[in-house]
């Protein structure tokens, strides 16, 4: 059975992606081609718990120096809001990303600023909204 991708995007036809062939390759190495597609491949590091991937895809001028995340954090979905190009290499997503902790349910809607360098996009911060 493939594995879908947690960050939830689907074809033209609304049939959800595999792992395989959505977030998973740029967890291995290969650079996403926009900031939506490396703001959802954030998003399915933080399901998947791939700490050096969000470390390694946050801009150097705001990288914290380790990240713990969440311990028993339920991750129950993302949601594009808008994708707005602003700039030549400079990006915002706004989002809302769902999740259960301690049996609360916790709604994060943050609009966050991305930066293109060498041909890489990388996350630089955000506004909670
Ligand atoms: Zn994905």
């Amino acid at each position: 059975m493939p594995v879908l991708c947690p960050c939830g995007r689907t074809q033209a036809k609304g049939q959800p992606l595999t792992l395989d062939t959505c977030c998973g390759p740029y967890h291995a190495g290969q650079a996403a081609p926009d900031a939506q597609s490396l703001m959802r491949s954030r998003y399915s590091a933080f399901v998947l718990g791939d700490v050096p991937y969000l470390l390694t895809t946050w801009h150097s001028s705001q990288r914290p120096a380790e990240l713990t995340l969440e311990a028993g954090a339920k991750w129950l979905g993302l949601e594009i809001k808008q994708h707005r190009t602003t700039g030549e290499d400079t990006a915002e997503v706004e989002f809302v990303a769902r999740f259960r902790v301690d049996g609360k349910a916790v709604r994060q809607h943050e609009r966050s600023r991305f930066v293109r360098e060498g041909g890489r996009w990388f996350y630089v911060d955000g506004d909670v909204l």
